[in-house]
């Protein structure tokens, strides 16, 4: 099959950007980049190693320590920031038409992805120019306060799921607190931190505040990682990876923030609205190709309405419509690549001996090629099989009943992730008692994921360590010193007089 759909204007070579150009890796070398539709090769983007990320690491450092980004007014640093937001709006449409090629999100979910990206900047400008520190006082004796500081060059290493939104996850804050970066996007989807230096420039970012470099995750991640300059890392990704990561990083003691897998559940209560409960889990999974970390992947059903619950759902998942990405009416689009595709009909083949297959498993009729999933309903799923426990990625749900809200939490909690939850009911105290008792970074309550940037953001157990979100992300790139004064003559033990 042909590549189709080519977006205009596409770079030459997809390259590194260190120190306010693009450039190719040191020793010349290149790795491939494929689109999910054709699986063909469109493009060769530089393969950074251990050189390449020296180089940019050392240009960081130096913009960072002979620069004026760490020094600016915040407020100064904020409207270039706002400055980023405005130009980041303005490219919706050229964003979406690249996320969808590289990645085979469908259109309608790509497009919106660049205000989300925006509205990150935008905030996190808000919040340094509102950013206060705490000063304590001792009556009479001491006065001390906190003198915040940009921590150095911070590293950022991100995923192929919405990467160009989930980069501005990491470049906000980081940019915002005075950090100078160096982002490694993933292999998979590299096209869209290509338009980042663009709008960093125009934006006024200076030189070396933000540099790209492009690369296998074994080599450009894991020398960022093993840096001895780089203060910290934040990893969006597996949590095998994250894993390893946070053994790799031990011996530079870096500062990490983790934010890693999910098999979050969606608990139904046979007295929620069943409407909305049913509009939202089909969502929860299926959209963004279920590729997603927070995706609802277990729904747990009270059984009283399990059946009627199951048969409702089925037909939804039926009617999912699959296809080209570019369609503004598809809804599942292709798996990113083809590695990821037969990792996820792995599991379906795993689920068939396990559960019953409602729907779904395997290829939709009609796409022959390209990495296409049906929508795929596994029920009566016992909460030992595989797909109940591990992490999936793709459009594939496990529908387990339960009795009592105390099974429902045991299902809820028993497995190695702690990602998102959401709690379907319409009684109030069911709600919170069962929500505040599951395992999991993040709850929604008779919603799907809808999240205000200011809350923390973040898994427990597998799913992450750290939590970012407000105030918490500018603490992770920043070092918080404690200055002390004394308001009287220290009253030292004179030793040795
Ligand atoms: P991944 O772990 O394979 O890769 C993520 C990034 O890490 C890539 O840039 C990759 O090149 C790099 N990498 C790989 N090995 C490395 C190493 N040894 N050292 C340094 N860097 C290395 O993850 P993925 O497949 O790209 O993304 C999907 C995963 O991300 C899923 O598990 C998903 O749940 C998770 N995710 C989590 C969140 C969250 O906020 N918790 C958000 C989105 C995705």
């Amino acid at each position: 099959m042909s590549i189709q759909h080519v977006p205009e204007n596409l770079p030459e070579r997809i390259q590194h950007f260190i120190g306010g150009e693009f450039v190719d890796s040191l020793d010349g070398g290149t790795f491939d980049v494929i689109e999910p539709v054709s699986n063909q090769t469109y493009r060769e983007a530089s393969a950074g190693k251990q050189a390449d990320i020296d180089r940019a690491v050392a240009v960081a450092q130096q913009a960072f320590e002979e620069g004026p980004w760490p020094g600016m007014l915040p407020r100064e640093r904020a409207r270039i920031l706002n400055r980023i937001a405005d130009i980041v709006e303005t490219r919706n449409e050229r964003l979406a038409e690249l996320e969808t090629f590289d990645t085979g999100l469908p259109i309608t979910q790509a497009l919106g992805q660049a205000n989300r990206a925006a509205e990150n900047f935008r905030f996190f400008a808000d919040l340094i120019v509102a950013q206060a520190d705490d000063t304590y006082k001792v009556p009479s004796k001491q006065v001390n306060y906190v003198n915040r500081k940009p921590k150095g060059v911070a590293g950022l290493i991100t995923p192929w799921n919405t990467p160009f939104m989930l980069e501005s996850w990491k470049l906000a804050p980081a940019l915002a607190s005075g950090c100078a970066v160096v982002l490694k996007p993933a292999e998979f989807t590299p096209l869209s931190a290509g338009l980042w230096p663009e709008i960093f420039r125009e934006a006024g970012v200076p030189d070396g505040v933000f540099n790209l470099v492009n690369g296998i995750g074994e080599e450009a991640g894991d020398a960022l990682v093993k840096h001895e300059d780089v203060r910290l890392i934040s990893f969006t990704g597996e949590s095998a990876t994250g894993s390893l990561i946070f053994a790799n990083a031990a011996p530079t003691l870096k500062g990490l923030s983790m934010e890693l897998g999910g098999k979050s559940p969606a608990v139904v209560f046979a007295d929620a609205d069943l409407d909305a409960a049913i509009d939202s889990t089909v969502f929860g999974v299926f959209s963004l190709n279920g590729e997603r970390c927070t995706a609802g992947s277990r729904i747990l059903v009270e059984r009283s309405i399990y059946d009627e619950f199951v048969r409702r759902y089925v037909e939804r998942a039926k009617n999912v419509k699959v296809g080209d990405p570019h369609d503004p009416a598809t809804e599942v689009g292709a798996l990113v690549h083809p590695e990821h595709y037969a990792k996820v009909t792995e599991y379906i083949e795993i689920g068939k001996t396990e559960a019953t297959l409602a729907v779904g498993g395997g290829r939709p009729p009609g796409l022959e090629s390209g990495n296409y999933v049906q929508p795929t309903v596994f029920v009566d799923v016992p909460p030992t099989a595989r797909i109940f426990q591990e992490e999936i990625f793709g459009p594939v749900v496990a529908i387990t009943p339960f009795d009592t809200d105390e099974e429902a939490l045991r299902l809820a909690n028993d497995v190695k992730y702690g990602l998102a939850a959401y709690v379907w009911t319409t009684n109030l105290e069911r709600a919170h008692n069962v929500g505040q008792r599951i395992d999991a970074g993040m709850v929604w309550l008779n919603s799907h994921n809808v999240r205000d940037l200011r809350t923390p953001f973040g898994g427990v157990k597998a799913s992450g360590l750290g939590h970012e979100g407000g105030y918490r992300s500018l603490d992770f790139y920043s070092d918080q010193q404690a200055m002390h004064i004394s308001l009287t003559p220290a009253h030292t033990p004179k030793f040795g007089a």
